[in-house]
């Protein structure tokens, strides 16, 4: 998850979408609609993925905003089939990954790795198969099976309003007079219904095969890393490392902008940061956010995590309340790296609530 406002989130949605709608026919929906076996929350205009390439064989899927997907993926192609990093947050959007990836590669999908198990990463296990492992961290399965993917503050926060946005959608299309509008606002209500179709029909799985810290597959001349670097986002963040081509897959340990920090562990997050600093690579593929070079973003984490754990530490000390703490905390300071920093506070504040956790003890 990334600490965005789900206003925002919507809105980049719903501009997506706007495009998407006037770009494509319905000849698209229709040929979706011969494909068989495609779970519910799959009625959108294709595509709903940007696959950049990054490499040979090595890609960065990003939601095109015409299906809610909510994180990316890294698809990784060996010398017989592919490897994907993260399941978005439904079914639906699994599929499609599956479905859509067909025109980069005729290469089966064989390996699943959540980088970790919030909801938006792991909620489209459900459609592989047997022939395929899903990997990850062993936290990462006992939270899924303890039903902490589904049964989470976090998904609440960025999914729990979408019921209510469909009403405003609705209500909008019901007043709107102009002709465009009307399908600008049904495009944006098609969305989001299917959102939450998709959504409703998760079946929370876990991982078919776990690791505490490392674990390397060998696919032809493609070697990669599978590395648990220590307690951060969560307590089981797996990144994916391709040594050879310099490449590293974070998840949400380290994302474009700012991560969510209600599952996190301060300060440690930090060290791992500090760890993940002395793997050799050139390009960064973010669980949220576009791709980038270099290790500047792992610094500018570094700082905010600081800032934010020192400003924690002071409020704790002071008895200041946890809700209190999270409207006057200001992180202003790291606004020349994550511009969207415009005000005092932090939202969701489920990261001060995790700071209070831990400075009182409650989290080991
Ligand atoms: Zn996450």
């Amino acid at each position: 998850m990334t600490r965005q406002r789900p206003l925002l989130l919507l809105l980049v949605v719903f501009l997506g979408a706007g495009a998407m709608a006037l770009g494509r026919g319905p000849s698209a929906v229709a040929d979706q609609a011969a494909t068989a076996g495609r779970p519910p929350g799959t009625s959108y205009k294709s595509p709903a993925f940007t696959f950049n390439k990054i490499t040979e064989g090595v890609y960065h899927a990003v939601g095109t905003g015409s299906l809610v997907v909510m994180s990316n993926a890294t698809i990784i192609e060996g010398d017989r089939d592919v490897l994907v990093v993260d399941s978005h947050v439904s079914p639906g959007g699994a599929w499609a990954l599956r479905e859509e990836l067909k025109a980069i590669t005729p290469k089966p999908i064989r390996w699943v790795v959540n980088s970790h198990y919030h909801f938006d990463h792991s909620h489209g296990n459900q459609i592989y198969g047997p022939e395929v492992e899903i990997i990850g961290h062993e936290f990462a399965r006992q939270q899924i099976l303890a039903g902490k993917s589904i049964n989470s503050p976090a998904l609440q926060f960025y999914v729990g309003g979408v019921p209510a946005a469909i009403k405003g959608l609705e209500g909008r299309l019901a007043a709107a007079t102009d002709d465009k509008e009307r399908a600008t606002i049904q495009a944006q209500l098609d969305i989001q219904r299917n959102h939450l179709e998709g959504t409703n029909a998760v079946k929370p799985t876990p991982p078919t095969m776990t690791l505490d810290h490392t674990m390397t597959l060998h696919r032809g001349s493609r070697e990669i890393r599978l590395l648990f670097l220590g307690r951060g986002h969560t307590a089981g963040d797996v990144v994916v490392y391709l040594p050879k081509e310099r490449i590293v897959a974070t998840g949400d340990l380290l994302v474009e902008a700012t991560s969510y920090m209600g599952d996190a562990y301060f300060p440690e997050w930090d060290q791992t940061i500090e760890t993940l600093k002395q793997l050799d690579f050139d390009t960064v593929l973010p669980g949220h956010g576009r791709a980038f070079t270099g290790k500047a973003k792992l610094d500018h984490w570094q700082a905010y995590l600081r800032d934010f754990w020192a400003q924690a530490q002071k409020f704790h000390k002071a008895g200041v309340a946890w809700e209190e703490a999270a409207k006057q905390v200001d992180l202003r300071g790291n606004a020349v790296n994550y511009p969207g920093i415009r005000s005092a506070g932090i939202t969701p504040n489920h990261g001060m609530r995790r700071a209070y956790e831990i400075l009182d003890g409650k989290i080991k």
